[in-house]
């Protein structure tokens, strides 16, 4: 078998082995049908089961009920950033976001085309190194929904615990953390994830709806924006992203078979700590850019001394096979993506290169 090197990257990022082993085996003939996955038709029953079964085990996962629909859609996380206030945000026309990033500013940008948005908290004068404090939020109580970003991509912060919000409905988008732990579902009333970091391949998004939220959805929006389309056709309105979907559910049968959710967190805590322990006791030398409290779990950002140093770092680093350690093209620096699938012994090479370079340099 080729050599993989450690794909450090922010997305589309790694996948765990055995999916992309046994997606080799599959490929050429899906377990006999004499066709890929790819070839056949979304309405076949082949296909069927296969979109049946990402939802039955995502369920699993997350211990989603009845109560919830699980969609899986097209236009990324991006499109979420439209759909959830065109959807959502009728009658009332107002809704609360918490801006923690870039990514956050995008989906109340989009949410500012449709009614009127209150950021309820935000730490962009802080350069976004930290998550605002439960008590700095200024919630409205009549607000449709409160949006927000449940892991900074880009910043390298995370939210420990979901935001208290009375009984306003809880958006968020995961797409950087989406299954790295287990949550509380019925916290949330829409949690939407792009797939390419934490679940499987580019070109699907997951969107977990409460039921009684699509009640909001009118019959005058463009009819691919609506959710209650949507799940009137199980995913199907229009062609799905057949091969992501089956990729993401041999994801979740992953996660299913290593112990779930709690085990998968287990691991990311454990990775994490190799590294940020590193950073920690390097003299200053690497120096995490967000508060120690809110740091993520899945991109682990910082710096080096000066910017020359940055440079020669990854450039070393990627000669020895640690790939897409450059940091967001807006923040600079360093960011090592370590999400669900990344191996601990890539994390601890990583560190012994570190030690390495900082002895060199
Ligand atoms: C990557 C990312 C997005 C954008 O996702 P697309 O699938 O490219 O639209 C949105 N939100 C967060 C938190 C992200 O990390």
């Amino acid at each position: 078998m080729e050599k993989r090197i450690y794909n450090f990257s922010a997305g589309p990022a790694i996948l765990p082995e055995e999916v992309l082993l046994e997606a080799q085996k599959d490929l050429f003939s899906y377990k006999g049908s004499g066709m890929s996955i790819m070839e056949m038709s979304h309405r076949g029953k082949i296909f069927d089961a296969v979109i049946k079964e990402a939802d039955a085990d995502l369920r699993k996962l997350l211990n989603i009920g009845d109560e919830y629909a699980i969609l899986f859609l097209q236009g990324g996380a991006t499109l979420q950033f439209s759909m959830v206030p065109l959807n959502l945000m009728p009658p009332v026309n107002k809704a609360d976001y918490i801006v923690t990033g870039a990514w956050a500013e995008k989906a109340a940008k989009e949410a500012k085309r449709v009614g009127t948005v209150n950021v309820a908290g935000t730490t962009k004068s802080e350069n976004y190194t930290r998550i605002p404090k439960q008590s700095e939020l200024k919630l409205d109580p009549e607000a449709a929904f409160v949006h927000f970003t449940s892991n900074n991509t880009i910043y390298g912060t995370q939210w420990r615990n979901e935001p208290e919000i009375g009984n306003v409905p809880l958006v968020c988008d995961a797409s950087s953390d989406f299954l790295h732990k287990k949550i509380d579902i019925n916290k949330y009333g829409l949690i939407y994830a792009g797939a390419q970091k934490n679940i499987g391949p580019s070109g699907v998004v997951v969107v977990v709806i409460r039921k009684d939220l699509l009640a909001r959805s009118q019959d005058s929006l463009h009819t691919y924006m609506n959710y209650k389309i949507h799940v009137d056709n199980d995913s199907m309105y229009n062609t799905p992203a057949t091969f992501g979907i089956y990729i993401s559910g041999l994801v979740f049968k992953w996660l299913l078979n290593m112990g779930g959710l709690d085990e998968m967190y287990r691991r990311n805590v454990e990775k994490a700590k190799i590294l940020y322990d590193a950073i920690d006791s390097s003299a200053g030398y690497y120096k995490g850019t967000t508060v120690t409290e809110d740091r993520s779990l899945m991109n682990v950002t910082y710096r080096l001394p000066n910017e020359q140093l940055e440079e020669k770092f990854i450039k070393e680093a990627s000669a020895k096979g640690f790939s897409g350690l450059k940091g967001h093209r807006s923040v600079g620096g360093i960011r090592a993506s370590i999400y669900n699938a990344f191996p601990k012994k890539g994390v601890e090479d990583l560190v012994a290169f570190m030690e390495e370079f900082k002895k060199n340099n």
